[in-house]
């Protein structure tokens, strides 16, 4: 079968890479994975023998009539159709996995997600699951290199942009191993990485606030945080210094804690309220 570059088909070959892949997610034979793009099922297979169950949404038609027909005999599997971009993961929670408990936490606490993600999609593939991390208690990813270097990346790094903050505030990250384009087929141009995110709870309660706000304040990389803010916050030099920061800075020189001061900071300006900062 040929791979579809529209939907960033570049299958997994190296043994050494799925073991490692499969290894981060530290399996326990009662963990339930979804899995994201399962392809021809090179992790799939591992996660089968080795999870009490797994759920693979996969976006290509065909790949999903080869892969029912690969994994038959396997019966704790069960594959979505469907646009990982559309998924509401927490329904696939409810409505697929088998566990008899009532404890929604129990039952949580089991759930882990693994992809080897289409790039094309992994920006909004990982704002999504920033949304709904709750319902995980370990992810294990692999995306191209760069974007793993953005993830990561720590205050006054030039990788350190939007992406970087909204996931240090999201989750626990490690850099777990890079992956040379020889483990792929077809061979990509470029390096793959994969990280391990464990979910931690926000200190910001308003996520969506806290999300425009780092939107505006790295549009432009040239420009100070004084500048971009001003673009959507009128009163932005009042701002910056009830939030003690200096307004020549750089938004990727801030660290977390100085994001959600700010952002507190500008939601009780905006809303007359002083937003909760948990912790
Ligand atoms: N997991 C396999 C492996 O490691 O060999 C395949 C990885 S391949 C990089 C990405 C997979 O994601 C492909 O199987 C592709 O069809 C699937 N895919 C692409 N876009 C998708 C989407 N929006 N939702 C679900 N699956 C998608």
């Amino acid at each position: 079968m040929r791979a579809k570059k529209s939907l960033g088909q570049n299958f997994l070959q190296d043994e050494g890479v799925i073991t490692r892949i499969v290894g981060g997610l530290e399996l326990c034979k009662d963990d339930a994975v979804i899995e994201i793009g399962p392809g021809h099922g090179a992790l799939t297979e591992r996660l089968l023998k080795n999870a009490e169950q797994v759920i693979a949404v996969e976006f290509d038609r065909d790949l999903v009539f080869l892969l029912k027909e690969k994994f038959s005999q396997y019966h704790n599997f069960k594959l979505l159709n469907e646009d990982a971009l559309r998924v509401d993961f927490s329904k696939i929670n409810q409505e697929n996995l088998k566990f008899e408990i009532s404890d929604l936490k129990s039952e949580i606490s089991n759930l882990k997600l693994v992809a080897n993600l289409p790039y094309n999609i992994s920006t909004p593939i990982l704002q999504r699951l920033i949304d709904q991390r709750h319902l995980f208690s370990r992810l294990v990813l692999m995306f191209q290199r760069e974007v793993v270097e953005r993830i990561t990346a720590t205050p006054g790094g030039k990788e350190r942009g939007f992406l970087s903050v909204l996931v240090e505030n999201a989750f626990e990250t490690e850099h777990l191993f890079d992956v040379p384009p020889q483990a792929f087929q077809p061979v990509p141009k470029v390096w793959s990485a994969v990280v391990r995110l464990t979910p931690k709870t926000s200190v910001v309660s308003h996520e969506v606030f806290f999300r425009k706000l780092l939107s505006v304040s790295f549009s432009q990389k040239r420009k100070n945080i004084l500048n971009n803010l001003k673009i959507a916050y009128a009163d932005a030099p009042a701002l910056l210094e009830a939030a003690d920061i200096d307004s020549r800075r750089r938004a990727e020189t801030l660290t977390l804690d100085e994001w959600v001061r700010l952002a507190s900071i500008s939601q009780t300006k905006m809303t007359g309220h002083r937003i909760d900062v948990r912790s």
